[in-house]
């Protein structure tokens, strides 16, 4: 079969949305937002952003389902709360916060914050979200899941996420990871999206725009990763993991590690010698994701490798058609142990609320190149003395098509995330506390 054969299938393989729609997939937007001759967008039915700042300047601190199962939630957190709730954890709690040395071109800062295994510097897992700006509710959905760790941890009790729960020895057992949480990494997209409606995925960097095109700011962060960032050379030809169209909304920027945004998140790695894991936080697609991100994977022929210029040209395509024969080397225990935990994390979420979830090697929805969940192992790759990084990318519920933009949840969807989110988090962490390096 000739591979241009083959492309028509891909957007069949997507099935659910993901983070892209199908029309985006194929390089096109959510209409309303860019034709300008539509009526106004109509996402009455989603759910508001909240106003002013709930924790105070961090006076008060979020705490989730897990720790008062019958809490709701009618809005999602802006800006200044995200930070504040950071803040209010530290208060409460004693986490360490933390500031990225890279500005966004907003001039916003990237932070985070450590916990957990205090008594030591080990920290083994990264939790992060926020990449997709338009994706509302997502970075508050990791808020809330260490709010309710923190908190049940302090006050010696056990969490209940809809119909799973987890003892006061698993709490301690995923915080004796010692966790680094990144909440909020495309801080100016969430801005602009939240002020507009305008399901703004990318972030708002200008310098590949076009004047009179508003659809060629920003930049896909969640394709600037360094992993086969130059898809256009690394992959078969006509697969499109990413753009290098600034219109497009999988626009992967002008060089791997371009943004601030992804120059924090190699920044953090830097400076986490024994990180293990990351999981990085998205909707709605009902799925949790396992690299590689750009080809499926094989554990017998360590020369498959994407730092292998023997096979540039022939990786993205699946399933393996004759000439363009290639997988990415994975590790057979890695590979093993990703599977394990991704199945376990997608049965929790199913267990948890009712909604399916299926786990699948990232290209199995579809190929794409400088993805996060990939950028632990590359940074193995250029240097052997770190360790690789387990990558997990949660994809929590289902779009909700009565809005415009389906990636706004409604108040139901945004507590259903939650939960979701929650227990996949927990089932990732008790994982990696079962499989350390
Ligand atoms: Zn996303």
């Amino acid at each position: 079969m000739k591979l241009t054969s083959l492309l028509p299938l891909l957007p069949l393989l997507a099935g659910a949305q993901a983070c892209l729609t199908p029309a985006e997939l194929q390089g096109g937007h959510i209409a309303r937002r860019t034709t300008g001759t539509t009526p106004p967008a109509n996402n009455t039915n989603t759910i508001p952003v909240g106003k002013g700042d709930r924790f105070r300047n961090g006076a008060s601190f979020p705490r989730g389902i897990g720790t008062q199962p019958t809490a709701n939630f009618t809005t999602i957190f802006n800006l200044v709360e995200l930070r504040s709730a950071v803040k209010g954890l530290a208060k409460e709690y004693g986490i360490v916060p933390f500031e990225s040395p890279f500005k966004t071109v907003q001039h916003n800062t990237i932070y985070g914050a450590k916990l957990g295994n205090t008594s030591s510097t080990f920290f083994h897992v990264l939790l992060q979200a926020g990449l997709h700006a338009r994706e509302r509710g997502a970075p508050d959905t990791l808020l809330y899941f260490i709010g309710d760790l923190l908190y049940a941890d302090k006050h010696h009790t056990g969490l209940q996420y809809g119909g799973v729960s987890y003892t006061l020895d698993d709490v301690h057992a995923a915080l004796l990871n010692g966790l680094v949480i990144l909440p909020a990494l495309n801080p100016d997209g969430i801005a602009y999206d939240q002020a507009t409606d305008a399901c703004w995925r990318k972030n708002r960097n200008p310098a590949s725009a076009t004047s009179g095109n508003p659809a060629t700011v920003g930049v896909d962060l969640n394709r600037n990763f360094a992993p086969v960032w130059d898809f256009a050379h690394a992959l078969a030809p006509g697969i499109q993991a990413a753009s290098t169209d600034p219109a497009s909304e999988i626009f992967a920027g002008t060089g791997p590690l371009s943004e601030p945004e992804t120059k924090s998140v190699d920044w953090v790695m830097d400076g986490l010698p024994n990180l293990g894991w990351m999981v990085d936080i998205h909707q709605p697609a009902g799925v949790v994701l396992h690299g590689w991100c750009h080809d499926s994977n094989q554990a017998t022929d360590p020369s498959q490798n994407l730092l292998n210029p023997a096979y540039d040209g022939k990786r993205g395509v699946v399933p393996d058609v004759p000439g363009l024969a290639y997988k990415e080397y994975k590790q057979l225990t890695e590979w093993d142990v990703e599977v394990l935990t991704a199945g376990r994390m997608a049965d929790a979420m199913t267990d948890a609320t009712g909604r399916p979830y299926v786990a699948l090697q990232g290209p199995h929805l579809y190929p794409s190149s400088g993805c996060s969940a990939d950028h632990g192992n590359w940074r193995n790759a250029v240097n052997s003395t770190r360790h690789r990084v387990h990558g997990l990318g949660v994809e929590a519920g289902a779009p909700n098509l009565d809005a415009d933009c389906p990636f706004y949840p409604t108040v139901d969807m945004h507590r259903l995330n939650i939960i979701d989110t929650s227990v996949a988090l927990m089932e990732a962490l008790l994982s990696a506390a079962r499989h350390k390096w």
